[in-house]
């Protein structure tokens, strides 16, 4: 009751002393879709929103102005596939140690980092808790309780008896809630998606075919049957909610596509059929493609991990070699990162990944902005720095199309009007 008043408060004093007017005046400007860096141009906002792009002439005394005249703009990025939640290589046992509570204090956290870093909006991969912490994170940061980015995205991740989401290590006499939504033929489907729409998702997340980084299941097999693929995608869809599916199998990632998934996450075994699969049908792929490399880099010893990390090494070479391929021939592709609790900054690398793998670095930074807000429906708010979206900047000193790793150090973040930071 508090905090209603109190927001109700802050809204009439927004409403009676007028609106907060601000001018950032870009060195270089990359807005998301022009495929050329623009010099020279004042970006215009008034509360939350971008009003115009225009030149330095058009500033009066009502901005209040930011002077970015020697960084390179941008648009805030966007990372598709996120589980804040999550945390720690046993993560599957990880969410029954803390609360509800406890796991959205742990996980604002966790989302306030990524913003600080530039990230403004995250889809959310379904998370790993018992009820829907990260939703809950959601809706106090819309409500202006707390800074953190734009979240979307799916409750749980669904997955069959012993699939991915299910926990396989544990004696049967023991009942534990699994970090995945555990479900089993069509009506046990239709109940869980309408549960997950009920309670704030919006996305459904599957788990089509097993996983690397679960203990007991093969990510080669497709776990659900098609009657329940078609099933959980019809269901989401006819609330208009779109379904990200979770496939490493090359019959998994076909399949889904097939029936209709808005994005296939990781893709790993995807062959020539898929790329044309994924064409046809306008599907988006996440190929979490920098999580292998850093698997490689930090989970030799990992016992918790021991699988993921033997799957990535006999592997790799082979599917980078296919998204490249994906990537040549213009296969939609988003930055998704998987960051699981990784460090802060774990998720920019994705973007150096996108270039090695053939794209410029113009296309790698439109992957993270624009086209990841297409892939979510939602490019007339964000994505993109033009009139009528929310002003969520980034900038960093150097100029990221000479080098990618520029990302890393972002100096200048900005959402929805409001500076994050702001370093020299
Ligand atoms: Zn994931």
């Amino acid at each position: 009751m508090k905090i209603q008043l109190l927001l109700s408060c802050l809204l009439i004093s927004t409403a009676v002393f007028g609106q907060n007017k601000t001018a950032i005046i870009c060195g270089n400007l990359i807005d998301g879709k022009s495929n050329v860096i623009i010099s020279d141009k004042v970006i215009f906002i008034e509360d939350e929103k971008i009003t115009a792009i225009g030149t330095q002439s058009q500033i009066n005394d009502s901005h209040e102005v930011i002077d970015l005249s020697e960084y390179t703009v941008f648009p805030g990025l966007i990372d598709v596939h996120v589980h804040p939640l999550i945390y720690g290589d046993d993560y599957q046992t990880d969410h029954l140690k803390g609360t509800s509570a406890f796991n959205a204090l742990r996980g604002l956290k966790v989302v306030q980092n990524w913003l600080n870093e530039g990230w403004t909006a995250v889809r959310v991969a379904g998370d790993a808790d018992v009820q829907y912490a990260h939703l809950e994170i959601r809706d106090a940061i819309n409500e202006g309780v707390f800074d953190g980015p734009r979240i979307y995205g799916a409750g749980h991740y669904l997955s069959v008896t012993g699939g991915g989401g299910d926990i396989n290590f544990i004696s049967p006499e023991q009942e534990v809630i699994a970090d995945g939504l555990v479900v089993d033929g069509k009506e046990e489907i239709q109940k869980a998606v309408r549960e997950e729409i009920k309670n704030g998702s919006d996305w459904i997340k599957i788990l089509v075919t097993g996983a690397f980084m679960s203990a007991g299941d093969n990510p080669q097999n497709v776990q659900f049957s098609d009657e329940e693929i078609r099933a959980t995608v019809e269901e989401a869809n006819r609330r208009g909610v779109p379904v990200m599916a979770h496939a490493h199998a090359t019959e998994g990632i076909n399949k889904s596509i097939r029936f209709g998934a808005r994005s296939i996450e990781h893709g790993t075994f995807l062959n020539d059929e898929s790329i044309a699969l994924f064409l046809e049908y306008d599907a988006y792929l996440i190929p979490t493609i920098y999580l292998g490399e850093y698997m490689l880099q930090e989970y030799a010893k990992s016992e918790a991990q021991a699988k993921s990390y033997q799957l990535t090494k006999k592997y790799r070479d082979g599917y980078l070699k296919m998204y490249a391929k994906a990537v040549k021939k213009g296969v939609k592709i988003g930055v998704g990162s998987d960051n699981v609790g990784f460090p802060a900054n774990f998720a920019k690398n994705e973007f150096a990944e996108l270039v090695k793998l053939g794209m410029t670095p113009m296309q790698a930074i439109q992957a993270g902005t624009r086209v990841n807000a297409e892939l979510l429906q939602k490019e007339d708010e964000i994505g993109s720095i033009a009139p009528g979206l929310y002003a969520d900047i980034v900038a960093t000193k150097g100029n990221p199309l000479n080098d990618i790793t520029e990302l890393l150090r972002v100096k200048f973040v900005m959402k929805g009007g409001k500076v994050i930071k702001q370093e020299e």
